[in-house]
């Protein structure tokens, strides 16, 4: 690595230090926050398989995010654990210096047969995504495809695995299971689990997005902290994103990505690989840079590196700041199934 140049940083100062590699656009679950089965259904045509990066293009990009400052890798989807073979790809990406943290998100139902490869691969550490312990609720949660339970031996099997320390992702739409919240911050706190809890989003197009099912974060540390007692803490690292709270009995901590009532665009240090090679520099984004035209063309290195600083570069997005102002929803968005979280 160059240890002259001086850091990549984009038109507001932000580095590039955080990476999502989204391998998959398909899932088997149907969140309707993110993938609503009556827009996603059986005549979807996602991707074909010749148009997904391969795992020696994905690597080969990887490289260059690691050049440019990235340190953190997280692999995700669509479901990630549905391209096969997956753990070929976390060997690939662990092989590579300088990598830090390589992670994964995954709804956790593939997990009790993919974790211990995963982890002989050489991944980290997992966040599943687990809405509520609440079967009935969660079901409705995840389009009707999986029990908690399912998720629950995914996260145990994880566990034993030693993809640790754990975090769960729960997205909370008020009305819809911020009713059970407290039983999942207890569950996560009995267990040692880091709960991370979302505010609902406006990602994509379909999810049909409301402003009156979003529960802020404030108000979630508040339904907790009446039960169990909370203090806040500092982020681990700039550009952290959740804001960190840990009980007032050291029972561990939790965070929340309260992404609409207080965005920390800021600080947002993340690019984003879609799985056909496309880099978003926001989860909102309405536009991208296509590498696969030219990694499939024989790119030289030194054109590739250019490609990827040209597109920090220029990049601006401030999506979760300037939302409130909007008069219009933005349209056309990258999908989340598409693009990660
Ligand atoms: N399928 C995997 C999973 O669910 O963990 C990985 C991809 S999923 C798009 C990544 C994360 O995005 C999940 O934790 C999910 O809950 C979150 N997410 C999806 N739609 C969202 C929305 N509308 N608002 C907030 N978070 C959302
Ligand atoms: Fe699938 Fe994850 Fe989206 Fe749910 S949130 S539909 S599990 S990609
Ligand atoms: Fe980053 Fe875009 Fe989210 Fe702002 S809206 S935090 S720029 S991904």
């Amino acid at each position: 690595m160059d240890q002259l140049q001086p850091q990549l940083q984009d038109r507001l100062a932000r580095p590039l230090r955080d990476v999502r590699i989204s391998v998959t656009d398909r899932c088997n679950f149907r969140c309707p926050y993110c993938m609503p089965a009556e827009f996603f259904g059986e005549h979807f045509h996602f991707l074909p398989r010749e148009d997904l990066l391969q795992f020696e293009e994905i690597t080969r990009l990887a490289r260059f995010f690691v050049k440019l400052g990235a340190v953190k890798l997280r692999l995700t989807g669509g479901e990630p654990l549905m391209r096969q073979q997956i753990e070929r790809l976390v060997a690939m990406l662990s092989g590579i210096e300088g990598v830090g943290d390589l992670a994964l998100t995954t709804n956790g139902y593939l997990l009790p047969e993919k974790a211990p490869a995963l982890k002989e691969a050489g991944l980290h550490r997992v966040t599943v995504s687990l809405d509520s312990l609440d079967d009935a609720v969660f079901r409705r949660m995840n389009g009707g495809k999986s029990s908690v339970e399912r998720v629950l031996q995914g996260i145990q099997a994880a566990e034993r695995a030693a993809l640790t320390p754990i975090k769960i992702n729960a997205v909370v739409q008020r009305g819809v299971n911020d009713h059970t919240l407290i039983d999942l911050a207890r569950y996560c706190k009995d267990q040692g689990y880091i709960l991370r809890l979302i505010e609902y989003m406006d990602v994509g197009n379909q999810n049909g997005w409301r402003m009156d099912q979003v529960l802020s974060a404030d108000e979630m540390a508040a339904r907790i902290d009446a039960v169990m007692p909370l203090e806040p803490i500092e982020a681990n690292y700039q550009g952290e994103v959740a804001l960190r709270f840990r009980y007032r009995d050291g029972g561990g901590e939790l965070g929340m990505i309260a992404s609409v009532t207080k965005p920390f665009c800021g600080s947002c240090t993340r690019l984003r690989l879609s799985p056909e090679g496309k880099l978003f520099t926001c989860l909102f984004g309405t536009h991208s840079t296509d590498l696969r035209e030219p990694l499939r063309a024989g790119v030289t290195d030194a054109d590739l590196e250019s490609i990827v600083r040209g597109t920090w570069g220029q990049r601006a997005d401030r999506y979760s700041e300037v939302r409130a102002q909007l008069k219009q929803p933005r349209s056309h968005k990258v999908e989340m199934h598409h693009i990660g979280g």
